[in-house]
């Protein structure tokens, strides 16, 4: 079927992705849009729930915005030429929506349900929150078959426990993927972990399974070549999950989001972290913690599409390697 404005000029603007970023429909990076999972490599998914915040909400409103600001990304990584898009059959496959959303435990079990559906049929998950909670539902379909490690980038360890009568919200995913045995602690690394503590042991669970805590005053001492050679210090050459919270980043540059903390990592700091993980084998990734009613702007969901394209490159070069199975 042809396109109902056929180019007269540039031919190659029968791709939607090819046309000016201003038009079209805002899907991931403008990538086409499926429910089909068999002509998917890498399926970019938003998780519009934030049920799980502990303070401001907001960030069931990310994937929209992140979409949007998406549209900016180009088809090449500017650094290193990378296209991701020739790589991998990149698609949006949409939101995982959910049907009931006031039971924080029975919606994370729903995104659960969806995600293992995903792993099942061999689509490698990008996926956009929602807040820090849907991480778990996710590690539990990715990590199924083995344990994966996971390198993750965030203010807050989130391997707390019980707040307030649930052991399900956003402080606490990771603490209930190690104790399901789907994130290997050891296997582990977070990075940028500052602010205060409610108590003196909040983050001690970290510690105490074994994860790699690279607090931000390490992180600024030592810089984000030192991170990164840790991190890979840390994963080795086994599966490996990545989890980025935007408020990771300074408030500076990423004021739209739930529980921000003063004294951050800078984009560009960010940005070349990731782009160091280059060659791990990368099975997942997400961005999380986008509000963007808390933003200034849209520098949050800017500089998050703009993580989530490093995220994609990473993705893309391990599919490409055939090492996303497995
Ligand atoms: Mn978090
Ligand atoms: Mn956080």
């Amino acid at each position: 079927m042809d396109p109902l404005k056929l180019p007269v000029k540039y031919n190659g603007m029968v791709d939607p992705q090819q046309r000016p970023r201003h038009s079209g429909i805002p899907t991931f990076f403008r990538a086409p849009h499926t429910e089909d999972l068999a002509e998917v490599d890498i399926g970019v998914i938003g998780v519009p729930y934030d049920g799980g915040v502990t303070h401001r909400s907001g960030a069931r409103h990310g994937p929209r915005a992140v979409r949007e600001q998406s549209a900016l990304m180009r088809r090449l990584h500017g650094t290193t030429d990378f296209a991701p898009f020739d790589a991998c059959r990149v698609r949006d496959l949409g939101d995982c929506w959910l049907e009931f959303p006031f039971d924080l435990a029975g919606a994370l079990s729903e995104i659960e349900t969806f995600y293992h559906m995903i792993v099942e049929a061999g689509v490698m998950p990008l996926s956009v929150g929602g807040d820090h909670s849907i991480s778990w539902p996710i590690l539990r379909a990715v990590g199924k078959s083995r344990p994966v490690g996971m390198i993750h980038i965030d203010a807050h360890c989130d391997t707390g426990d019980d707040y307030l009568g649930s052991r399900f919200h956003h402080g606490a995913p990771f603490r209930r993927a190690v104790e399901d045995g789907v994130l290997d602690p050891k296997r582990t690394i977070q990075i940028g972990i500052r602010g205060g503590k409610t108590v003196a042991d909040h983050w001690s669970f970290s510690e105490t399974s074994g994860m790699r805590v690279l607090g931000m005053d390490e992180f600024q001492d030592k810089g984000w070549a030192y991170a990164a050679a840790e991190a890979r210090r840390i994963i080795g050459d086994g599966p490996v999950y990545l989890s980025y919270d935007i408020d990771s980043l300074d408030p500076a540059e990423a004021p739209g989001t739930g529980t921000p903390e003063a004294g951050g990592i800078r984009a560009i700091e960010a940005l070349r972290l990731l782009r160091a993980l280059d060659g791990l084998s990368f099975v997942g990734g997400d961005l999380v913690e986008v509000a963007p009613s808390w933003d200034n702007g849209t520098i949050t969901s800017f500089n998050g599409a703009s993580i989530l394209f490093e995220i994609l490159c990473l993705l893309a070069r391990a599919r490409s390697a055939g090492a996303s199975r497995g």
